[in-house]
């Protein structure tokens, strides 16, 4: 789900610096590197401070004027200086900002890696009998209808190689971090700047929606985020979680595209303006009416006998 700046209203002019000055050198990279590893060493990943000598040591420059040159490039931003008076060492040591940088390239986040898949699901979409296809491409696992994307989440290429490219692995892990994508959109944080969300419900009738009843969300900040079908905003909640516990069934143990009530099938319109919506969630003989306004939010739910 990628932010589209090109479509928000935010001004190019409030943006930082751009970070890949400061970053775009080779010595620079060390020093942030050599900080970090020696927090993971340590376990203190966060509050490792490195004294002057040892960090130019770490880097190896010999060259005094040279290695502080392209400290005060990063000081600020992506490492600060620490003084004995603040208690510890005194030395440097990565700011949070440096701190996600250094672990993008620890983890090698643009490792390469193969295709895997794409394979059929052994389930039928709820609209005809032409099942969902799976596939892992370019760090991303999505799962299509009729080549119509459906679902879609990063897992990074070595959390993909730490499972030997083995999409039925890949595909659970890729449900587990959508639902909580989805989740933080729904509770009004985004997932990437963690600034506020509005989510609005979406009722179309348009032949080439695989949904009619979906909702998005959109961050203040960074812009539209995306969303799924609004049987996927209740998944979550207690009534419904507890509806299928009784059963002995942790919905959470489900990949999002297997389950029953993600579909239109269980949506009805109940009121026009503003618009309601129930949804029919059920597991065996039990069954529970879910109310969803058209702010995407539960606002009532009812057990049927
Ligand atoms: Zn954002």
């Amino acid at each position: 789900m990628p932010a589209q700046h090109s479509q928000h209203d935010r001004s190019r002019f409030d943006r930082p610096e751009d970070p890949f000055k400061a970053l775009g050198n080779e010595t620079r990279l060390e020093i942030l590197r050599a900080l970090y590893e020696r927090g993971q060493e340590t376990g203190a990943v966060h509050e490792e401070t490195l004294p002057y000598a040892e960090l130019r040591e770490a880097v190896g420059i010999e060259d005094k004027g040279n290695f502080n040159y392209h400290l005060r490039q990063l000081d600020g931003a992506f490492l600060e200086s620490v003084d004995e008076a603040d208690g510890g060492r005194s030395g440097y040591r990565l700011t949070f900002a440096g701190f996600e940088i250094a672990k993008v390239i620890d983890i090698d986040a643009w490792r390469s890696h193969d295709v895997c898949g794409p394979t059929k699901l052994p389930i039928g979409s709820d609209a005809d009998d032409s099942p969902l296809t799976a596939v892992y491409e370019d760090s991303v696992v999505t799962v299509s209808h009729d080549g119509d994307p459906l679902y879609a989440h990063a897992v990074r290429p070595a959390g993909a190689a730490d499972r030997e490219m083995e999409l039925e692995e890949l595909l659970s892990v890729a449900s587990t971090l959508w639902r909580h994508t989805v989740e933080r959109i729904l509770e009004g944080i985004c997932p990437y700047c963690h600034a506020t969300v509005e989510r609005s419900l979406e009722v179309g009738d348009g032949p080439d929606r695989y949904w009619q009843y979906t909702f998005g969300g959109t961050c203040t900040e960074c812009g539209p985020l995306g969303g799924s079908h609004v049987g996927v905003a209740v998944l979550s909640h207690p009534a419904v979680v507890s509806l299928f516990w009784e059963h002995g069934i942790d919905l959470a143990d489900w990949q999002v595209w297997n389950v029953p009530f993600v579909t239109d099938d269980a949506v009805t319109v109940v009121d026009d303006e503003p618009t309601r919506l129930r949804i029919d969630v059920e597991c065996n003989v039990d069954r529970l009416a879910v109310f969803v306004d058209d702010s995407v939010r539960v606002v009532d739910t009812e057990r049927l006998e």
